[in-house]
């Protein structure tokens, strides 16, 4: 590129993005005088998902702005929670986040998830019909200009990628009222009228109290390991939620 020169600053946050040469503080960059700063900012490394509010000499400024010569550009990260208007707040889930995936529904966080890999062009396609937040490790996926609403899953751990979305959506937790295999809403379910579907043994011991109106699979009480309900009591306490629901056999 041979163009416009300008300054690029990159919040602390998004600088893993950026290649090592131009993580500390503020970076040359030459434009070629056309391309947009969203393109600019993206072509850094940074996911436009992952991009803030844009600065231009302390000016906020659309991605469609074209840098121009001299310009200091800065660029904020996202703001938690990250408001997501025009469509009731749920996910679409890529293909390597399926332990997030179960955990967010077990907090009733509507999280869709394919376990087969659909491909980068279905699943964008999947986020803009469903308007699902498209929820990723993969930068590639979340450039997709077809994708609804997209973040960045900072972490490779189950348990921080978890807290990393409830911090970044806030979404209304209802911990127990969602299937963790198929995304379905439960609704309860006493013994006699699932008994078929029960085992002896389970049938002896456990109170049934809920079925997924999706697949049918029942959910009984004292079936759930403790670790299970360790990720709901930490999730309620920091991010809020009834827990009322869970079963305390
Ligand atoms: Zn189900």
């Amino acid at each position: 590129m041979n163009g416009p020169e300008i300054t690029l600053e990159v919040a602390p946050e998004l600088r893993l993005f950026v290649a090592h040469d131009r993580r500390l503080g503020r970076t040359a960059v030459t434009t070629d005088g056309s391309s947009t700063l969203g393109h600019v900012v993206e072509s850094l490394g940074v996911p436009l998902t992952e991009a803030g509010q844009l600065l231009v000499d302390g000016c906020p400024v659309p991605a469609s702005h074209i840098p121009g010569a001299g310009e200091l550009v800065e660029v904020r990260a996202v703001r938690r929670p990250q408001p997501v208007p025009g469509a009731p707040l749920r996910f679409l889930l890529d293909v390597h986040l399926g332990t997030l995936a179960r955990r967010l529904r077990l907090l009733g966080v509507d999280a869709a998830y394919e376990s087969e890999d659909i491909g980068d062009p279905a699943l964008a396609a999947l986020s803009a019909k469903e308007r699902r937040v498209l929820l990723s490790r993969d930068r590639g996926l979340l450039r997709r200009r077809e994708i609804w609403a997209g973040a960045y899953v900072y972490s490779d751990r189950p348990g921080e990628q978890l807290r990393d979305v409830l911090g970044r959506f806030a979404p209304v937790l209802a911990p127990w009222t969602r299937c963790t295999a198929c995304n379905g809403e439960l609704a309860a379910a006493d013994k006699d009228s699932v008994s078929a579907l029960l085992e002896q043994g389970t049938q002896a011991s456990y109170d049934v109290f809920a079925q997924c109106t999706a697949c049918d699979r029942v959910y009984w009480r004292g079936a759930h390991h403790s670790h299970l309900e360790a990720i709901v009591a930490d999730a309620v306490a920091e991010f809020g939620g009834t827990g009322s629901e869970a079963p305390t056999a």
